[in-house]
């Protein structure tokens, strides 16, 4: 079934000029940008997106992280775009990201792993209308 998921390109692969090799992996698994757009998030914006791990250790530092610098948000249309992402992005940390994957060829920590994705249909709605209220 054709499904939309959210995906950010985060702050260390846009440092390293990688966003066009992930985009190229997106396109080439049949996971197609249908919006995207280039912005640098304040820290309220970054705290508003990840609010579910609000209560995590790491919150702080993920959000200073992710408000660090610019990051490239996409919607992704195909089949089964929410799993087929998360198989492409691999292991949330890159040193157990299996070899092909997103996070083992870019990621640079568990924290600055390269790319976010949608784990869920529910979640997926939220994080779309979070930046695209325009698709909700
Ligand atoms: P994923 O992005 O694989 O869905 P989570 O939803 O568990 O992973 O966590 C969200 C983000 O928080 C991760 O992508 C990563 O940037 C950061 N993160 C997760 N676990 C840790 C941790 N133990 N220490 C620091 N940052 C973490
Ligand atoms: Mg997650």
């Amino acid at each position: 079934m054709s499904e939309r998921t959210l995906a950010i390109i985060k702050p260390d692969a846009v440092a390293k000029h990688v966003i066009g090799d992930i985009i190229q992996r997106y396109e080439s698994a049949g996971l197609h940008p249908i919006a995207l757009k280039m912005v640098r998030l304040s820290k309220k914006d970054a705290e508003g997106f990840y609010s579910v791990h609000s209560e995590r250790p790491f919150f702080n530092d993920l959000t200073t992280y992710m408000a660090s610098g610019s990051v490239v948000v996409l919607v992704l249309e195909g089949k089964n775009a929410i799993a087929k992402n998360r198989d492409l992005m691999g292991a949330t940390d890159p040193k157990k990201a299996k070899a092909g994957t997103i996070r083992a060829a870019h990621g640079a920590s568990i924290e600055a792993n390269a790319v976010h994705g949608s784990d869920a249909i529910e979640t997926a709605n939220f994080e779309i209308g979070y930046f695209f209220p325009e698709f909700k």
